[in-house]
C-alpha cells in the first residue's frame, strides 16, 4: 500500500558544530522509539530503551538517514532523518544532503548563536530554497538567549526570523516555554526524561513580553491569509490557532518566515514540541516542485511528480559500507516504486542492476522493506557499480535528474 505523503518528512539537521546535532538526534530517536510504543509499555521502559539506544550510536547516529515515526494530532507520520555534516570540511556532503532532503531544522546554541558553518549552511540552503526550522538549543547553559538569536538569524542571515515561543525561566532555570501560538505555558516533567509536561498559565511576569510577540507573529503571518488580516485589524480575539498554524506553515514553505523554538536537548526540554513543529510546519514531499531532469537518449525535458504511478527515479545520494549487510546506497525516490529483487537501470553506466534488498534504518535497528515509493528514502544493496549522483529508472522511460553538484565557489567536488 502507497503509503499516505502528506504525513511523510525528509528533513536534516543543520549545525555548526558543538551546537548539539548529536544530542538532538539522540533525542529525537529517543522520544519516537517510545512515542511509537506508546499504550505497548508501561511507565519505565524509556530508561532501558534509551540505554540500548545510547549503545547502538555508533550504527544509528551515523547513519546517512534514519527513519523515526512521530504522532502527531492523531496522525502517524513517517520521517526521515538525512545527514547533514555540521564540519566546514563536509560542503559537498552537505549539497547532496541539501539536494535529497524538504526541509531543514537549524540548530543554533543559545550561547554561541550564529556560527561561522551556520552561515556557510544557510547560504547553501538557500540556494535549494530549503524551508527551515529554527531550534535555539543549549537554553539551560549560562548566558543563553534565545531572544538574541532570534535577533542574529535575522540580521546575520537575512532572514525573517518569528519566535514561536518565549522561554520560562532562564539558564539553571529554564523549565519550559509559552506557546505564542496557542497561548499556554508548558513546563516539562523532569523525572521522566522530559517525556510530558505539564500545562501552566503564563507567567505573570511574562504576559506583557509574550503578547507583544504574539502579535508580531499574528502581525507577519496575516499577510499569507486574508481572512486573517482582516481579523487582525477588527477582531484578533477571534483568531483561531489553526488558521494561525496554516498562514504561518504557506509563509514558512514560501521561505518567507524562519519559525524559531527553543530548547535543551541535553536537559530533555523541547524536542518533542521542535518534533510537532517540523510536521506542522515543514514539507512533506507533496509540497515540493516536481523534479526535472533529461531524456538521455534525446535531450528532451522530463518532469516526474512525487506519485508512485510515474516510472521510477531515483538519486543515489551516499554510498556507505554496513558491517551487517555489506554495501549499502541511500537513495531518495522521487517518482514511481521499487521493489525488493527487481531490476534497476542505472543511466550513467547504462547498467542494469538487480536490487537484492531494501533498508530502512532505525533507532536500533535496520528494517527490510519489500519497495520504496515516490517521496521516501531508503538504502539498497546489491549494486556493482554504483556512485553518488547517479540516477537510478525504469529502462523503458529513462531519464537523468538534473545535477546534484551544485556551483558553489566554496567547494572542488570529487
Ligand atoms: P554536535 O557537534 O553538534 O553533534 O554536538 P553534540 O551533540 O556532540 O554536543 C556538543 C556538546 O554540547 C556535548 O558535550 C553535549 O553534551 C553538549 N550539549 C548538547 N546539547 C546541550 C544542551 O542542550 N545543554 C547543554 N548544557 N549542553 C548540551
Amino acid at each position: 500500500m502507497a503509503r499516505d505523503l502528506k504525513y511523510t518528512r525528509n528533513i536534516g539537521i543543520a549545525a555548526h558544530i558543538d551546537a548539539g546535532k548529536t544530542t538532538t538526534t539522540e533525542r529525537i530517536l529517543f522520544y519516537s522509539g517510545v512515542n511509537h510504543k506508546l499504550g505497548e509499555t508501561h511507565e519505565g521502559s524509556a530508561t532501558t530503551d534509551w540505554m540500548a539506544q545510547e549503545q547502538e550510536r555508533g550504527i544509528t547516529i551515523t547513519s546517512a538517514a534514519v527513519t523515526v515515526n512521530w504522532n502527531y494530532r492523531g496522525n502517524k507520520y513517517h520521517m526521515n532523518i538525512i545527514d547533514t555534516p555540521g564540519h566546514v570540511d563536509f560542503t559537498v556532503e552537505v549539497n547532496r544532503s541539501l539536494r535529497v532532503l524538504d526541509g531543514l531544522v537549524f540548530l543554533f546554541s543559545a550561547v554561541d548563536g550564529v556560527e561561522p558553518q551556520s552561515e556557510t549552511n544557510w547560504r547553501l540552503a538557500n540556494n535549494y530554497n530549503v524551508p527551515r526550522l529554527g531550534f535555539v538549543n543549549k537554553m539551560d547553559r549560562a548566558g543563553a538567549d534565545f531572544l538574541k538569536v532570534v535577533k542574529q538569524v535575522k540580521d546575520m542571515l537575512g532572514s525573517n526570523a518569528i519566535p514561536l515561543q518565549i522561554p520560562i525561566g532562564s539558564e539553571d532555570a529554564f523549565k519550559g516555554v509559552v506557546d505564542l501560538i496557542n497561548w499556554r505555558g508548558i513546563v516539562w516533567n523532569t523525572e521522566d526524561k522530559g517525556m510530558t509536561f505539564t500545562e501552566v498559565p503564563i507567567p505573570d511576569d511574562l504576559v506583557e513580553e509574550a503578547t507583544e510577540w504574539r502579535e508580531k507573529l499574528l502581525e507577519a503571518v496575516a499577510d499569507y491569509d486574508e481572512s486573517l488580516m482582516e481579523k487582525f485589524f477588527d477582531a484578533p480575539d477571534t483568531i483561531t490557532e489553526r488558521e494561525v498554524l496554516d498562514a504561518l506553515r504557506k509563509a514558512t514553505l514560501d521561505g518567507k518566515i524562519v519559525p524559531m523554538v527553543c530548547g535543551s536537548s541535553f536537559k530533555n526540554k523541547g524536542v518533542q514540541t521542535m518534533l510537532d513543529y517540523v510536521m506542522e510546519l515543514l514539507p512533506s514531499p507533496l509540497d515540493v516542485e516536481a523534479i526535472s531532469g533529461t531524456n538521455p537518449k534525446n535531450g528532451e525535458a522530463i518532469e516526474r511528480k512525487p506519485d508512485v504511478k510515474e516510472p521510477f527515479s531515483a538519486l543515489a545520494f551516499k554510498i556507505a559500507t554496513d558491517p551487517f549487510v555489506g554495501r549499502l546506497c541511500f537513495i531518495r525516490v522521487y517518482s514511481g516504486n521499487l521493489e525488493a529483487g527487481s531490476y534497476v537501470y542505472n543511466a550513467r553506466s547504462e547498467n542494469k542492476e538487480r536490487i537484492s534488498r531494501i533498508f530502512q534504518m532505525h533507532a536500533n535497528k535496520q528494517n527490510p522493506i519489500e519497495n520504496v515509493g515516490a517521496g521516501d528514502i531508503a538504502a539498497v544493496v546489491g549494486f556493482k557499480d554504483i556512485k553518488t549522483g547517479d540516477t537510478l529508472c525504469d529502462e523503458k522511460n529513462p531519464i537523468v535528474l538534473e545535477s546534484m553538484d551544485f556551483p558553489d565557489p566554496v567547494i572542488g567536488l570529487a
